[in-house]
């Protein structure tokens, strides 16, 4: 098993911190955590349940008594996400709908708690790329390594239209934008664990980037710092 050492993705709805980070894990040969794909798994459980967070934010709490939560390797050493013992499907938890409802769950502090276990649980698996939004400052402060991954709300809006299935069908630039914007306001402006770069986090701008170039930087820090 290599070292145990975790690398903190952190960053803005659509900022490219998912690929980022994906890509990073593979040139490193480490394990990807995905943390926003919990919060989205929970939401998709109690809206199968009939809670809507937004409405009734207290019903969600007590239904972690009967949920286990667990995170399993693929092939391609990316975490997945089962709850009860079965996968919860990635593309449905990448939906819209989902995706409107979740910052609201992920508002919730015992749902925050509950989670941050689980997540903090993985650094016993090896090297680790862990992406969220609060990985450098609340799940892994210790992590030697920190990014801030943004890029502009036009560059995020336009990344989120091409990717299919993520979007309303009628979706326009103005719309996803001002979708996304939004989601960041309720993850900045939550009293636990907001949005934020960590102090001693790098902030990588992505604007214009080629992932790959992104990537590159990143895993050369590391590589170094490794050494
Ligand atoms: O990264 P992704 O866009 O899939 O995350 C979905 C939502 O989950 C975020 O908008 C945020 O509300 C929540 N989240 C969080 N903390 C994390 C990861 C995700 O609050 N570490």
């Amino acid at each position: 098993m290599q070292k145990q050492e975790q690398i903190a993705i952190d960053g803005p709805a659509a900022s490219g911190k998912s690929t980022v980070a994906r890509l990073l894990a593979e040139a490193l040969n480490a394990y990807f955590v995905n943390t926003g794909d919990m919060y989205r798994a929970l939401t998709w459980q109690v809206m199968k349940h009939g809670i809507d967070p937004r409405n009734d934010p207290g019903a969600v709490a007590p239904l972690l008594e009967h949920l286990d939560l667990t995170c399993r390797p693929d092939a391609a050493n990316r975490l997945r996400v089962y709850l009860n013992g079965t996968e919860v499907p990635p593309a449905e938890i990448r939906a819209p709908g989902i995706t409107a409802a979740v910052s609201f769950l992920a508002r919730i502090p015992a749902v925050r708690q509950w989670l941050v276990t689980r997540q903090q649980a993985l650094a016993t698996l090896g090297l680790t790329v862990t992406e969220g939004r609060d990985i450098g400052t609340v799940v892994f402060p210790q992590a030697r390594f920190k990014f801030f991954v943004t890029a502009t709300p036009e560059e995020r809006a336009r990344r989120r239209l091409r990717q299919t299935g993520e979007t309303i069908d009628g979706a326009t630039l103005a719309s996803v934008t001002a979708a996304i914007e939004e989601r960041d306001r309720l993850d900045s402006t939550r009293e636990v664990a907001p949005l934020r770069p960590a102090d001693d986090a790098l902030v990588v701008d992505t604007t214009g980037r080629p992932v790959e170039a992104v990537v590159n930087e990143l895993a050369a820090i590391i590589r170094e710092g490794l050494a």
